[in-house]
C-alpha cells in the first residue's frame, strides 16, 4: 500500500485549493479546519468546488482527508451555550461533509472543566449520541489528548468509556496524536509494541483510522501538548520512523501538524517518504 503522508493545510482556498496545494509538497493527504480554529460561521460551501476537488483528488489518488473540528468545541463544557456551540457546529461539519463522502472528522472529546471526567465522558458520548447516524458517510474521530488542564480522552481507558456509551460506537474511530500520547505518558519511543499492544487491548486497532504525526517540545509524561518538527523533539526521528514502518501503523494515513510553513512541510514529507522502509 501507497505510503499515506500529508500535513495541515490552510482551508481559505477552498477545497481544490488544498488538493492542489497537497500536490506541490509531496502530500497524498491532507487536513484542514472545517472553520476558524477558534469558532464562528463556516463559509458557505462551494459546490462547484467540492467537485472539482473530488475529480482531482480521484485523479491524483489523494485522501481520505481529515476535517478537524475548532478547537473551541467543547462537548464536554458545563455552560449550556458551549455545549449547545459544541453540539451545532459538530452537527453542522457533518452535514456539510457528506459532500465529500468518505473523509475522517476529528475532534477533540472536550475539557471538563473541574466536572469530573466520568460527567465529561457522559456528556460527550450524549452529544455523540444525539448527532451520529448510520448512513453518515463520515468517520467521526476522537483524538488523543496529552491531558493539559481538563481534557478528557487523556488515556486509551476514558476514550473506550466514550466508545462504549455511544449507541454507534461501533462507528467511532480513533485518531492517535504521538505528541499527545507521548505528552500524556505513553512511551513511543522505547515501547512503541507495547502502546500498541496495549491500544488494541483497550480500544481494538481496527478502530485507529489516522495518525497525526508530531515531535514533541516535552518530556514524556509532561501533559502539556507542544508540537515540535520532526526529530527536533523530545520523540525524535527513529522514533518516528519506527512509527511510520510499524506493520499495525504503517497502511494509516499520517498527518503532520507541526511547527512549519508549506516549504518545511514540504521538506518533512520528503523525509518521512525518505524514512519509510519501501522507499
Ligand atoms: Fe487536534
Ligand atoms: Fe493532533
Ligand atoms: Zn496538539
Amino acid at each position: 500500500m501507497d505510503f499515506k503522508i500529508g500535513c495541515h493545510l490552510s482551508s481559505a482556498g477552498g477545497y481544490l485549493a488544498m488538493g492542489q496545494t497537497a500536490e506541490s509538497i509531496g502530500a497524498n493527504v491532507f487536513q484542514f479546519f472545517t472553520r476558524n480554529p477558534r469558532g464562528g460561521a463556516a463559509k458557505p460551501i462551494d459546490r462547484a468546488d467540492v467537485k472539482a476537488f473530488l475529480a482531482y483528488a480521484a485523479e491524483k489518488g489523494i485522501g481520505p482527508i481529515l476535517a478537524h473540528a475548532p478547537y473551541t468545541l467543547n462537548a464536554a463544557g458545563a455552560e449550556d451555550r458551549v455545549r449547545e456551540f459544541a453540539e451545532s457546529t459538530m452537527r453542522d461539519d457533518l452535514k456539510r461533509l457528506e459532500l465529500t463522502p468518505g473523509a475522517l472528522y476529528n475532534f477533540h472529546p472536550g475539557s471538563h472543566v473541574g466536572q469530573g471526567a466520568e460527567i465529561g465522558i457522559a456528556l460527550i458520548s450524549g452529544m455523540l449520541n444525539r448527532i451520529l447516524a448510520p448512513e453518515l458517510k463520515t468517520s467521526v474521530l476522537l483524538e488523543t489528548m496529552a491531558g493539559k488542564g481538563s481534557e478528557v480522552g487523556r488515556n486509551f481507558e476514558e476514550l473506550r468509556k466514550i466508545v462504549d456509551a455511544v449507541e454507534l460506537g461501533d462507528r467511532v474511530g480513533v485518531c492517535l496524536d504521538t505528541c499527545h500520547v507521548w505528552d500524556g505518558g505513553y512511551d513511543i519511543v522505547d515501547d512503541l509494541d507495547g502502546v500498541i499492544r496495549e491500544f488494541d487491548a483497550i480500544l481494538g486497532l481496527s478502530r485507529l483510522k489516522a495518525i497525526h504525526l508530531n515531535d514533541s517540545m516535552n518530556a514524556r509524561s509532561a501533559r502539556k501538548d507542544r508540537h515540535a518538527c520532526i526529530g527536533r523533539g523530545k520523540i525524535g526521528k527513529e522514533a518516528l520512523a519506527r512509527v511510520i514502518n510499524h506493520p499495525r501503523l504503517r497502511d494509516l494515513p499520517f498527518y503532520l501538524e507541526t511547527p512549519n510553513d508549506l516549504d518545511g512541510y514540504r521538506a518533512e514529507i520528503a523525509l518521512l517518504k525518505s524514512l519509510r522502509s519501501d522507499a
